[in-house]
C-alpha cells in the first residue's frame, strides 16, 4: 500500500503527477480541489457556500474541507494505496488528517511563482469532457476549441490575475509551514516540476524508489520500471 500527498503551489503540475503516479501504481487520486468544483457543478449545499470562496483563490473552511476528506477516505476503495492532491492545506488540517492516518510520502513538485503564475494563466480546460490545455505547451489543434468533444474552452473560475496571486501567498504562508513537519518526520520528497511532465514523474518514482529500497522494503520492484 502507498500513501502519498502530492504538495506544491498552484499550476506546478501535481494533478498531472498525481495522476500518472495513480496509473502507474494503481492508487486511487482524490483531489479536494476537484470535490469542491464538482459540489459547484452539481449545485450542493456545499456548493452554493463555497463557489465565491473559490472563484476568489481564497481556501475553504477548514470544518468544510474535514468533512469532505473525511467522507471520502470512508469509501475505503484505496487498497493499494491514495495519493492526496491539494491536501493538506495548512497546519490544522494535517494534525486533523494524521490523527487517523499515517502516509508514506509528501511529494513536492517545486517551481518558482513567476513560472506558474504564466502556466496558469494560460491553462484552459473543456467544460464538456474535462481536458485540460495549456496555451504555452498543450494547445488545441483549432484554436479555443476541444480536440476532443469540439467544446469552446474556458478557463478555471479561479485562474483571474487576483486569485492566482490570493492562492501562491497561501501557498507560501499556510501550506509551506506544514512542509516543516514532515521534513522533521523524512517524508519529503523534492523534484524540480519545471522539466517536461515525463521527466518530472521519472525523477518522482526513482526518489520513491529508493525511499522504498531505504526502509528495506520489498515493493522496491514496483518503481524499477
Ligand atoms: P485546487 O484544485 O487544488 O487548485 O483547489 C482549488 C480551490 O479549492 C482552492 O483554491 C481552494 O479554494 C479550494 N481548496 C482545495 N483544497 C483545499 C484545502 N485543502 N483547503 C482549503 N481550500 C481548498
Amino acid at each position: 500500500m502507498h500513501k502519498y500527498i502530492i504538495m506544491g503551489v498552484q499550476g506546478c503540475g501535481k494533478g498531472t503527477q498525481a495522476k500518472l503516479l495513480k496509473e502507474a501504481l494503481d492508487l486511487v487520486h482524490i483531489s479536494v480541489g476537484d470535490i469542491f468544483r464538482w459540489h459547484i457543478q452539481s449545485h450542493t449545499k456545499l456548493g452554493a457556500r463555497i463557489k465565491r470562496i473559490m472563484a476568489e483563490g481564497q481556501l475553504v473552511p477548514d470544518d468544510d474541507v474535514e468533512e469532505v476528506v473525511r467522507q471520502r477516505m470512508e469509501m475505503h476503495d484505496w487498497n493499494y494505496g491514495f495519493i492526496l492532491d491539494g491536501f493538506p492545506r495548512n497546519l490544522r488540517q494535517a494534525a486533523f488528517f494524521l490523527e487517523s492516518y499515517d502516509i508514506d510520502a509528501v511529494l513536492l513538485i517545486n517551481v518558482p511563482d513567476e513560472v506558474v503564475r504564466e502556466r496558469i494563466l494560460n491553462r484552459r480546460l473543456c467544460p464538456k469532457c474535462g481536458v485540460d490545455y495549456n496555451l504555452m505547451f498543450h494547445r488545441p489543434a483549432v484554436a479555443n476549441t476541444c480536440d476532443v468533444c469540439g467544446s469552446e474552452l474556458v478557463s478555471r473560475a479561479d485562474d483571474t490575475p487576483a486569485a492566482v496571486n490570493a492562492r501562491i501567498q497561501d501557498f507560501h504562508t499556510k501550506t509551506q509551514p506544514i512542509l516543516e513537519l514532515f521534513r522533521r518526520k523524512e517524508l519529503v520528497v523534492v523534484v524540480d516540476g519545471t522539466q517536461p511532465a515525463e521527466v518530472v514523474q521519472q525523477d518522482l518514482r526513482r526518489q520513491l524508489g529508493q525511499k522504498v529500497l531505504k526502509n528495506a522494503s520489498t515493493e522496491s520492484a514496483i518503481f524499477a520500471q
